[in-house]
């Protein structure tokens, strides 16, 4: 057995959490200081260094500053000042200034992926870890869960949180089995390491029907995403090779050039079809989802992260004794689904205003972009990142 089903309703909550990123992480941190006892299955056979960079909006970093986990984070973060957006040339077509929020709310940063990752992982005190473990069935049985597991072994539950990804065991499982939803653009992204760019600046420049991203890192090293308009896992796609891509970019100047120069193989590049995950409600029983697993979202506005990072401090302070937990259930759907959801809104319309593939909408589109006054995009932002109720009082 992974768990011993304990009977007391005062004694500690049992929670099975599946996977073992950013938000199933970020949970066990903060269920162990509860005192409940918490398993973790992650697939992966091993902690390994995963793909590329990550960017923590203020939103989510101010989250980790609040519970004290940003000191730990910080010996491998950049800070980013300000967000860009240009035309495929360079020419500023907006420019966003994080340094008011800097001083008044929290930092932007940015990390790689990795050292978020393993800096979270160091912070696992209590927690059961069970890699290269997976389930192979979940069964809500009135107040438990009864789960098995890969390797034939099985647990009881009161509460199983899928933490699984954009692809959840846990959602295909339980929940509705077809919610991704293509969003008509695939991506790479890639290290590139040598390359001077401006370090505290985020840059996204937009072509027709491409985008490029340069996002600066710790050591020298550069997180760039590159996306395109296309049909949903073209094999061309997947497996381009650096010269290809290369050609796919030539349009685009300032660091761009250099930038992919800086690639060496073609297994550098990280492919993903960009998907939305809709689903209308993220708990059944006792099981519940975060994360990717329950929303998992466009990367156009960096909000992933931070949107699992929230997920997980929300439930955390939710959970309260094990009597309660269809309400704190209840409340977490409350409190997360619209946010969520508008967030996931957002981003999806950045990314096809930015993916825009015909030339003279593309043109208008500039045109306009660079008109749109300052405070308008400074408004929208502060609502999105710092004036929404994302803790329950
Ligand atoms: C191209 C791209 C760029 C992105 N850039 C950003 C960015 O700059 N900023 C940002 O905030 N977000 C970004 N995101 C989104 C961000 O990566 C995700 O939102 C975030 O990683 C979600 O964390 P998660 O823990 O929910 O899922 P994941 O990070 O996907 O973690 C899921 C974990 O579950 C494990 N797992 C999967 N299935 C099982 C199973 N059946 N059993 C056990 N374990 C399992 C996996 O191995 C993995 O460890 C980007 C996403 C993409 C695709």
């Amino acid at each position: 057995m992974l768990s011993t089903p304990i009977q007391e309703s005062h004694a500690p909550i049992d929670i099975l959490i599946v996977g073992g990123g950013i938000a199933g992480l970020m949970l066990s941190i903060m269920l162990e200081r509860k005192g409940y006892n918490i398993t973790l299955v992650e697939q992966a056979t091993e902690w390994k260094p995963i793909g590329g960079g990550i960017t923590l909006t203020l939103n989510g970093v101010k989250i980790l500053q609040d519970i004290g986990l940003l000191d730990v984070i910080l010996p491998y973060a950049n800070e980013i000042r300000h967000i860009n957006i240009t035309d495929q040339q360079g020419k500023k077509l907006s420019s966003f200034n994080l340094d008011g929020y800097a001083v008044s709310y929290a930092k932007t940063f940015t990390v790689l992926r990795h050292d978020l990752h393993s800096a979270l992982i160091r912070r696992l005190a209590n927690t059961r870890v069970c890699l290269g473990t997976s389930c192979t069935a979940i069964i809500n049985e009135g107040n438990k869960v009864k789960v098995s597991f890969t390797n034939k072994q099985s647990g009881i539950y009161d509460l199983v949180v899928g933490c699984d990804g954009i692809n959840s065991f846990v959602r295909r499982t339980l929940f509705s089995n077809n919610v991704n939803k293509y969003c008509g653009y695939a991506s790479w992204r890639f290290i590139a390491v040598g390359v001077e760019v401006q370090q505290n600046t985020l840059t996204e420049m937009w072509g027709v029907g491409k985008r490029f991203g340069i996002v600066p890192l710790r050591d020298n090293k550069v997180h760039c995403f590159a996306s395109v308009t296309a049909l949903q896992n073209s094999a061309a796609n997947r497996n381009i090779s650096v010269g290809d891509f290369k050609g796919l970019f030539s349009g685009f100047a300032g660091y761009v050039p250099d930038l992919i120069n800086a690639l060496k193989k073609n297994s550098d590049l990280m492919y993903n079809d960009l998907e939305d995950v809709c689903l209308k409600k993220y708990y059944k029983g006792r099981v519940v989802l975060i994360g990717d697993a329950a929303h998992g979202m466009t990367p156009n506005m960096t909000q992933g992260a931070s949107m699992a990072i929230e997920d997980a401090i929300v439930l955390a302070e939710n959970l309260t004794d094990r009597s309660a937990i269809e309400k704190s259930l209840e409340h977490f759907q409350a409190a997360r689904w619209h946010r969520t959801r508008s967030v996931q809104k957002k981003s999806n319309l950045l990314g096809k205003i930015g993916q825009l593939d015909n030339s003279y909408l593309c043109r208008l589109r500039n045109y306009s972009w660079q008109r749109i006054p300052d405070r308008w995009i400074q408004n929208d932002l502060r609502n999105l990142l710092v004036n929404n109720r994302t803790r329950l009082d």
